[in-house]
């Protein structure tokens, strides 16, 4: 689908991506993000869509002021080239679509005139995705058959505005609908040109701001109220404002995007980064703003113990049992058996067991192949005790999992007599420090929730804020499963929900739970 042949010839795709909620970029959009070499975005570009980009993928915000100096334009076009001449695939990602009001039509041609293939990628634009987020339909049948897109940000150098006032609210009376991109700045302006041209101040009128996102907010009033009402409710850019009769259109049910079930939650996600990217957009999806901050990195083990792992791998007729305790255990035996050029059909003489869901998922996808044993709770004491009952107290195992993880599993089986050889197929190595913003909007107090997947985030967490561990106080703790809530309360925190069961799926449920129900 993305031509991956190409890449050595280094190319652009300027990519739409919707209006921020990660689930409205389009199919095409999104595989070419995944694949990318090179993402350079705009600030209105949310982190949540930049989590699935290759773990090497260099990501340039070309909409952030850097010592207050903010790319112009050609700078972004000459980057452009430059990424694209290095090799490799560049994706140009911006918000809404790239050809609407959004200098993608000069980019394009800029790549397209230095021999640089230049593919576009259209996207959901924010003049009509915004308003259907609160119910506003910009075509009706009844109450508008016409829509029209302008910019309230024009051209500078332009003296007067190159818009049709008159044209315009002739659209308007005649049942058309006015989209306004950029306009909050000039909003008096917009609305008393309209009424002087002839709009009536009862007309309906609204402004969505940071439509689809879990920031979104909205006022609706009419042309004579809404500069007023505006200011009131303190929304600001980046809006669009609607006018015309379908503004008015409130119908019950149609707020799709405020009834999502962790709409606007801020969630600090404490997880490894390579873990991080599936459960953040699973609560962005539930409407949620991720933070993350990850605790953990995962590394390899040493070459020693490869070489044992090695030596296990090739000689798997030595084991009756092969026990799995986490999906990262599985990537790396993924890794390592491509690496040493073996694959499923080495699994055939040994049975597996799979603590929980999620690794008995990865074992699938990763190897294809089905655990012979999941527990019916996810925590070690059951694993083992599962395993005793399918018979491996006189038998071998091999345990491949972190090298902090707790010696409950392999006591229990070595107490019943079971032979274990016991390898840590990856690292977990704490990291020295947290994101600056996340730090920044903890002491803002504005963060809602935090999830703890292990033991060891907490942990690790409670370290990087150091002094300032009380920033936790007011948030609320989603643990992951009993042994995680243990060890929260041990280091002074209250958990508000615990999994069940313990997954990300029962952790995210609980959190909906809650927040549905205030418990
Ligand atoms: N190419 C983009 C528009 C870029 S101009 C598109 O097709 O949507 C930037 C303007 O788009 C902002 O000033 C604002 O008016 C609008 N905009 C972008 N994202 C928005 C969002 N999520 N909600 C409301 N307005 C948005």
């Amino acid at each position: 689908m993305t031509d991956k042949h190409e890449k050595s010839a280094g190319r652009v795709c300027l990519v739409g991506a919707g209006p921020g909620d990660a689930g409205l970029i389009t199919r095409y959009g999104h595989a070419l993000l995944c694949d990318a070499d090179v993402v350079i975005h705009d600030a209105l570009v949310l982190p949540a869509l930049l989590q699935e980009t290759k773990p090497t993928a260099e990501l340039i915000d070309v909409g952030k002021r850097h010592a207050d100096h903010k790319m112009t334009q050609d700078e972004i076009n000459a980057l452009l080239v430059e990424k694209a001449q290095q090799g490799g695939l560049v994706v140009r990602l911006k918000g809404g679509d790239p050809f609407l009001f959004g200098r993608g039509g000069e980019e394009a041609a800029y790549v397209a005139a230095h021999g640089i293939r230049c593919d576009i990628v259209p996207g959901v634009t924010a003049g009509v995705a915004a308003p259907s987020m609160v119910g506003i339909p910009v075509t009706h049948r009844r109450h508008a058959s016409s829509v029209t897109f302008i910019t309230g940000h024009e051209d500078p150098d332009k003296p007067e505005s190159s818009h049709d006032y008159a044209a315009l609210a002739g659209l308007i009376g005649a049942g058309g609908t006015l989209c306004v991109y950029m306009g909050m700045n000039k909003l008096d302006l917009i609305v008393e040109q309209l009424q002087r041209q002839g709009v009536s101040a009862e007309m309906p009128a609204a402004v969505v701001q940071w439509g689809a996102t879990p920031r979104q907010r909205s006022v609706r009033s009419t042309v004579g109220q809404l500069a007023d009402d505006v200011r009131d409710s303190g929304c600001y850019a980046p809006a669009i404002i609607v006018i015309g009769q379908v503004a008015g259109i409130d119908e019950a049910g149609m707020q799709t995007y405020t009834h999502r079930p962790l709409f606007g939650k801020r969630i600090v996600i404490t997880r490894t980064r390579t873990q991080a990217s599936s459960h953040a957009a699973h609560l962005s999806a539930l409407g949620a703003e991720i933070l993350e901050a990850p605790t953990l990195r995962i590394e390899e083990p040493d070459d020693a113990t490869w070489a044992k792992i090695d030596d296990a791998l090739r000689h798997l007729d030595r084991y009756d049992w092969l026990v799995l305790t986490s999906a990262n255990g599985v990537a790396m035996l993924a890794d390592r058996m491509a690496h040493l050029g073996l694959d499923s059909r080495s699994f055939a003489p040994v049975k597996i067991a799979a603590i929980g869901n999620a690794t008995g998922g990865a074992l699938f996808d990763r190897l294809h192949v089905h655990s012979d044993l999941t527990p019916r709770t996810y925590v070690a004491e059951s694993l083992a005790a599962e395993l005793l009952e399918a018979g491996a107290a006189n038998q071998r195992l091999l345990l491949l999992r972190a090298d902090i993880a707790r010696q409950a599993l392999p006591e229990l089986l070595g107490e019943a007599g079971a032979a274990i050889d016991e390898f840590p197929i990856y690292r977990n190595v704490p990291e020295t420090e947290l994101p600056v913003h996340v730090l920044d909007v903890l002491r803002r107090g504005k963060v809602d929730w935090i999830t703890f997947t292990s033991s060891s985030t907490v942990r690790n967490m409670i370290e990087l804020l150091g002094d300032e561990r009380d920033l936790l106080q007011n948030v609320k703790v989603a643990s992951i499963g009993p042994i995680t809530s243990k060890t929260a309360r041990e280091l002074g925190l209250t958990v508000t929900v615990e999994a069940e069961p313990s997954n990300m799926d029962g952790l995210v449920e609980a959190m909906v739970r809650y927040e549905m129900n205030g418990q």
